[in-house]
């Protein structure tokens, strides 16, 4: 168990949160969604234990938006950071963005993932694995 504490937040500080286990299955996701919802080429996701996961603050300030019927994305109402997203039918955990982590982490990405729909203005120029959908290990594990 990772005893290390990260902390993060939101671009307007409204939102602030801690986690307190290990961020599993972290990716680069280039999907059309993913893109939209950071406004780049990529996101990067990872996920942690429901109950390593904590809102510290600004509960009231999370909006959520039904992405797709079994997923919702949360982001704060005023500055409209994505602070993460659930889905359904994986009640125990919750799927991080990255980039709203503050502190230094322990973990590392792992691969990039549909990047069959990437943007044809990116070139991926990385050393780790490619998949033009879910990398394999989530696939096994739905
Ligand atoms: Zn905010
Ligand atoms: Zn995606």
């Amino acid at each position: 168990m990772n005893k290390d504490k990260y902390t993060g937040g939101c671009l307007c500080g409204r939102v602030r949160f801690e986690i307190t286990g290990t961020i599993r299955e972290i990716v680069y996701c280039h999907c059309s969604q993913c893109r939209k919802v950071q406004g780049s080429a990529f996101a990067t996701n990872g996920n942690v234990d429901a109950g390593d996961f904590h809102l510290v603050k600004g509960e009231h300030e999370l909006t959520a938006y039904e992405s797709s019927p079994s997923q919702t994305k949360y982001f704060c109402r005023h500055c409209g950071s994505p602070i993460l997203s659930k889905t359904e039918s994986v009640k125990d955990k919750v799927r991080v963005r990255l980039g709203t982590i503050e502190t230094d982490i322990a973990e590392r990405p792992v691969a990039h993932i549909f990047v069959a729909s990437k943007a044809n203005w990116e070139e991926i120029e990385s050393s780790l694995p490619q998949y033009d959908e879910f990398e394999p290990a989530r696939n096994k594990s739905r």
